[in-house]
């Protein structure tokens, strides 16, 4: 990266040079600092040295050529400017060392204040500061030179020499405590001067040297601390996590020191232009007389409201407001600072675009249109999905003294609370009853699925993220505590026990799905705002919410702007009417196992275990209308809209008890000499059905093709639902789906069957069944131009399009490696959660070229969990999708981002 530079090379840049563009070359501190320098803002003079010259400090070890000199040159100049001198010891010049990269980064080296101090500039200062009058008597100014030497000896001491903090926070308690005050401006001269040479032996102590006294050594070293600091573990961890390129480097800013501790009438404060909680107009900040730098966030004194600036210092305080009043129209955007007065003469510090949380994101969004600051497709890029998903989940309320008593993994966000229940079972018959229900269990299979929708959260003592649990959960938008390991689980006793505590099934717990914390009893929950808009409970134009009016004009605009549509995997009518206020546009993904599972088991048992053609044809024909029905149900709620219905996917043994519990039941029947003869049959079958990788088994297409009149069963079931609906007046469109589709031949040998069916079905209903495949094994991506003969629509499965074109398994590799991976950066964000564009995303590139070169107008679609993940949405806009499908809960996101891939400019660095 840092590639070899010239020995002129600019590496120094005064702030008069740069301007906020500059953020990779100057750091985000340094763009600002010059950007309002050019304002012509009050900022002190100062220069920043860029990225540049830390990247190649950090490859050689050394500082590169020509930086040296070129700190000089500026530093004269600056000494020029102030007329003073680096640590004069008459009238000493004194700056600030200041980090700053592109992104703000804590866990880097912090500021080094008050550099150039030493024994003899010290008592230069204190002379200056008494004689030039003001408030500050002589006695005052000695206190005031002194302080800031043990600032400096302190923070050098800590960030620069890696002294322990606590050693030089000890030794000023002592000398606080010796005084009987708890007030650092109680220590007066003398005991600040006790107190540098305190701080002296302790730094001789940590470094087995002296406090350095030459004031360029002690620039130099903090210059190179901050280079250092860049690989600092605590850096180097932050940027992981938040997925920061790790070769950017630091900047390095040397600032004129102004003086907030020159007195009451000098003081220090940080201030947002808007409230950054709620997005509130008006100003918020905090201010504190005769203090220094960190002072204000340390909480060493009480600080006041800004407000009470007014008081204090009107000139100043008029000044200040309209500097950002200023500010927020230069970055039209809300903006945070940060001040000190010296002496009356107000100093900017800092701004930046100030972090928002993501109610305010939306708020001040909308209102900076109403500003006239920015227009609707700014706002649109100025708000994600990750923040309108935030927004979507219900909170605990967590005011009261509620402890968690074990945390797990966040893996499904939101707050649910309710009655403890251990089966599947108990958690419909509950839920009937109208109650709240939590399901535990140690981990969950595809048979909670319908314990899993009636509780209201989930909660497992193993698994992790992609655990079925988790993902299954996750799909509903369901909130979901996963791997809580301290937690143990006894299903037979109906029990579990945590931190010393047991729990009864009846007893309540809550569960926060977004920090993955568990507690007992049931801890209040608030309701999403935006989710009763979205359901249609709050009209924006009738309530007085700014939040929801800003989500409701934004989304607007979204959906105006956007091309891909946005359907939704809904497997019950409820899902569907609840996608469709939601605004989904179809549903993209129907699943149809679950019409296998409940009280449709014992027919599916005698479909499998049948024999004879007869057996299996009357078990078919049992299921047929009730399948029927379940269609029936999805179309009504769709009425009007495309409903992609995907034939029976997973392998037929998911549907059958697992063997061991089979196993089990045989021997202790056995054991009592009753009949089990079923057992044995079921337990041959499992056997018999036994595969080692049952996700690269008998399922999908394959089942079709094995098991006669499955499909057409499936088939017919829709084809006849949809003319029922089409009797009624309303309008079906079905999309039958073909899963696991690898060779265009599977295709042809499933549709000519399902054409003679719908044929013979349909009439003269005008119902009319386009009929397609999943583009979800690697071989169908490759050979989509053939597929594409053979099927009027492609649906990309980016799930097993992942797992099959990684060749890992879902259910099995998150715990296994993933977390190594992950560390080790050969993924940046795990492939199921977010589309890897240059191997599944090539895939899925190459199927909709050479489907759509082979069929003109192919509809293209996605279903994976991909469908709602807002970094997805925008690779499948950009390669021409025509929509996405997600689960109920994620269709306002990927409306959202759907709109802002339109509007999206290259190069936004929007973190
Ligand atoms: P951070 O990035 O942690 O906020 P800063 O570099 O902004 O670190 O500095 C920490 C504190 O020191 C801030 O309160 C800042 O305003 C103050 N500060 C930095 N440089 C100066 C300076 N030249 N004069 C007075 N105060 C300063
Ligand atoms: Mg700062
Ligand atoms: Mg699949």
């Amino acid at each position: 990266m840092a590639a070899q530079k010239t020995v002129d090379h600019k590496y120094v840049y005064d702030f008069s040079e740069g301007n906020k563009d500059l953020k990779d070359l100057l750091g985000g501190k340094g763009a600002n600092l010059a950007e309002m320098t050019n304002l012509g803002l009050p900022v002190p003079p100062g220069f920043t040295i860029t990225t540049e010259a830390c990247q190649a400090y950090l490859a050689t070890g050394r500082e590169p050529d020509g930086l040296a000199g070129q700190i000089e040159t500026h530093l004269e100049s600056l000494e020029r400017a102030m007329g003073k001198r680096l640590g004069d010891p008459q009238d000493p010049l004194l700056v600030s060392v200041r980090s700053g990269a592109k992104f703000s980064m804590p866990g880097m080296m912090e500021t080094v204040l008050n550099v150039g101090l030493n024994d003899q500039s010290v008592v230069g200062l204190s002379a200056q500061a008494g004689g030039s009058g003001g408030q500050a008597a002589s006695g005052g100014a000695d206190r005031f030179a002194w302080d800031s030497y043990r600032r400096l000896i302190q923070m050098f001491g800590k960030t620069v020499c890696d002294v322990p903090g606590e050693e030089f926070e000890h030794a000023l308690d002592q000398a606080k405590s010796a005084k009987g005050t708890h007030n650092d401006l109680d220590l007066d001269a003398d005991d600040l001067r006790g107190l540098v040479d305190a701080y002296k032996k302790i730094f001789l102590k940590h470094t087995g040297r002296e406090f350095p006294q030459q004031p360029r050594e002690q620039l130099d070293l903090a210059i190179r601390a901050v280079f250092e600091s860049w690989n600092a573990e605590r850096a180097v961890l932050y940027r992981r996590q938040e997925r920061i390129p790790a070769d950017l480097g630091t900047a390095v800013n040397v600032v004129t020191m102004v003086f907030g501790n020159l007195g009451p009438d000098s003081g220090t404060g940080v201030a947002f232009t808007r409230d950054p909680a709620s997005g509130a107009q008006g100003i918020y900040g905090d201010y504190l007389a005769n203090a220094q730098g960190e002072d204000v966030v340390a909480g060493i004194r009480n600080t006041v409201p800004l407000q009470e600036l007014a008081q204090l210092d009107r000139t100043s305080y008029d000044e200040l407001l309209s500097i950002m009043a200023r500010l927020e129209a230069h970055y039209r955007d809300l903006c945070d600072i940060e001040f000190t007065i010296e002496r009356g003469k107000l100093w900017m510090l800092q701004t930046r675009v100030g972090k928002r949380t993501a109610a305010a994101a939306f708020v001040i969004a909308g209102q900076l249109v109403d500003e006239g600051l920015i227009d609707l497709d700014e706002a649109l890029h100025r708000v994600n999905g990750a923040q309108l998903a935030q927004l979507m989940f219900p909170r605990f309320q967590l005011d009261h003294e509620f402890q968690p008593v074990a945390t797990g993994i966040g893996a499904s966000p939101g707050a649910a609370s309710g009655t403890v229940v251990f089966t599947s079972a108990r958690a419909v018959e509950l839920a009937a009853e109208g109650k709240s229900v939590i399901l535990v269990r140690r981990e969950t299979n595809p048979d909670d699925l319908n314990g899993m929708i009636a509780a209201k959260g989930i909660l497992t003592s193993r698994g992790g993220k992609t655990s079925h649990a988790a993902v299954v959960a996750r799909g509903m938008g369901k909130t979901c505590v996963s791997g809580a390991d301290d937690i143990e689980v006894n299903v037979p006793a109906k029990r579990l026990t945590v931190a010393g505590q047991t729990v009864d099934e009846g007893d309540v717990v809550s569960i926060d799905g977004t920090t993955g914390k568990v507690y007992l009893g049931e801890v209040p929950v608030r309701p999403s705002e935006v989710v009763q808009y979205f359901e249609g409970s709050l009209d924006p134009e009738h309530i007085d919410n700014a939040l929801v009016r800003a989500v409701h004009r934004i989304m607007t605009h979204a959906d105006g702007k956007r091309r891909l549509a946005v359907r939704t995997n809904a497997d019950t009518g409820a899902d569907a009417a609840r996608a469709r206020r939601f605004g989904a546009e179809g549903i993209g993904l129907c699943r149809t196992e679950h019409m296998f599972l409940g009280d449709r088991r014992e027919l599916v048992e005698r479909l499998i275990l049948s024999r004879a053609a007869d057996e299996r044809e009357a078990a078919l024909e049992a299921l047929l209308p009730l399948q029927r029905a379940d269609f029936v149900e999805i179309f009504r709620e769709m009425d009007g809209l495309p409903v992609t219905v995907r034939l029976i996917d997973p392998p037929l043994h998911e549907f059958l008890p697992p063997l061991e519990q089979l196993a089990v039941n045989v021997a202790v029947a056995q054991e009592r000499g009753e009949d089990v003869a079923k057992e044995e049959a079921l337990l041959a079958a499992v056997r018999r059905m036994h595969e080692e990788n049952p996700m690269l088994g008998l399922r999908g297409v394959r089942l079709g093709l094995v098991i006669p009149g499955l499909f057409a069963m499936q088939v017919r079931a829709i084809a006849e639902a949809a003319v029922s609906c089409a009797r009624g007046g309303g309008v079906a469109k079905p999309e039958i789906m073909v899963p696991l589709v690898g060779a265009v031949q599977e295709l042809e040998t499933v549709r000519a069957e399902a054409e003679k069916i719908i044929a013979e079905v349909v009439g003269d209903s005008g119902v009319e069944v386009l009929i397609g495949t999943m583009i979800e094994v690697p071989r169908a991506a490759l050979t989509a131009g053939q597929i594409a003969e053979a099927a009027q629509f492609f649906s990309f499965g980016t799930n097993d399009l992942t797992q099959m074109g990684w060749g890992f398994s879902r259910d099995d590799v998150e715990g296994a490696f993933f977390w190594r991976y992950l560390e080790l950066g050969i993924f940046g964000i795990s492939p199921f959660e977010s589309i890897d564009r240059d191997g599944v995303g090539r895939l899925v590139r190459i199927a909709a070229e050479e489907g759509r070169a082979a069929r003109p107008g192919l509809k293209l679609g996605v279903c994976g969990e991909h469908g709602g993940d807002p970094d997805s949405v925008h690779f499948f806009h950009e390669v021409g999708l025509d929509y996405v499908s997600c689960s109920p809960f994620r269709v306002p996101v990927a409306r959202l981002e759907a709109g802002r891939a339109v509007v999206e400019t290259d190069g936004s660095d929007s973190r």
